[in-house]
């Protein structure tokens, strides 16, 4: 089946229509972008996902179970989803190994250890474990979001502009590794950006947004070489 399935999900500011009629499967493993101009809805589509807003109307299904419709609801952490958000920024207070842990409270402390170790390896960051935010660069905190996201294997994994801060030189780096570790845990995911770069080199198809539509969902290659 579907990793995620967004079936005529809308959704409504006001009098602004953020999300119109949005439908969408995503096959498990699949790196999908979402590109398109600001205010066209990308953000809005991952906060649907993720369980942070309400659609007025439609249906989404993570692996096979719905988690938002006419009657169902449910809230972020009852939905398999890991978020690399901007304003999720890593807790200042915590070392890296226990901003990843924090997804895991229900896990025995054996399990929690094992899953600190395999996802602060696939990031390449073992030897920092001990250490704090503040004391990491800023690649080194993104992948510790990213391995913070994966630690509870999620069905679906949302960045949202996740590179942005970064400068350009260390973006290509981050970005890389970023898609290296989905491909290597096989996560199904999700990538909000305005670069067309970075879509290209990322994605297994875009999802080009306009004015709260799906305009467009194929390979990079075929949206990127069309009239
Ligand atoms: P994007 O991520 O593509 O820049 P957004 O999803 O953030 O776009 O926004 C889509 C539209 O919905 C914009 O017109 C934006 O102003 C509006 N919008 C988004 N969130 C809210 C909100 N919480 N309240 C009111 N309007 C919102
Ligand atoms: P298989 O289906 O071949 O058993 P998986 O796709 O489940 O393999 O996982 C491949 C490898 O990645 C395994 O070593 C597994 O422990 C690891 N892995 C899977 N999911 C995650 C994750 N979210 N974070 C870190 N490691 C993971």
């Amino acid at each position: 089946g579907d990793a995620l399935v967004l079936d005529d999900v809308s959704k409504r500011y006001g009098a602004v229509t953020a999300a119109r009629d949005l439908s969408l499967s995503v096959a498990p493993g699949e790196l999908l972008t979402l590109i398109g101009p600001s205010g066209c809805g990308k953000s809005t589509t991952l906060r649907l996902v993720a369980g942070l807003d309400r659609p007025d109307a439609g249906a989404i299904r993570i692996d096979g179970e719905t988690v938002a419709d006419r009657r169902t609801w449910r809230p972020p952490e009852r939905r398999r989803v890991g978020l690399v958000f901007q304003d999720h920024a890593l807790f200042p207070h915590l070392s890296v190994a226990r901003n990843v842990a924090f997804g895991l409270a229900r896990l025995s402390r054996a399990e929690q250890q094992r899953r600190i170790g395999e996802v602060l390896e696939l990031v390449r960051l073992g030897h920092l474990a001990k250490r704090y935010p503040h004391e990491l660069s800023g690649g080194e905190q993104q992948r510790v979001a990213l391995a913070r996201a994966l630690a509870p294997r999620p069905a679906v994994v949302l960045l949202d502009e996740p590179f942005s801060s970064l400068d350009e030189t260390l973006r290509a780096q981050v970005r890389a590794d970023t898609v290296a570790a989905l491909r290597e845990t096989k996560t199904t995911a999700m990538l909000v950006t305005h670069d067309q770069t970075e879509a290209l080199s990322t994605g297994d198809r875009v999802v080009v947004m306009c004015a709260g539509l799906i305009e467009q969902a194929d390979t990079p290659q075929r949206v990127f070489e069309s009239p």
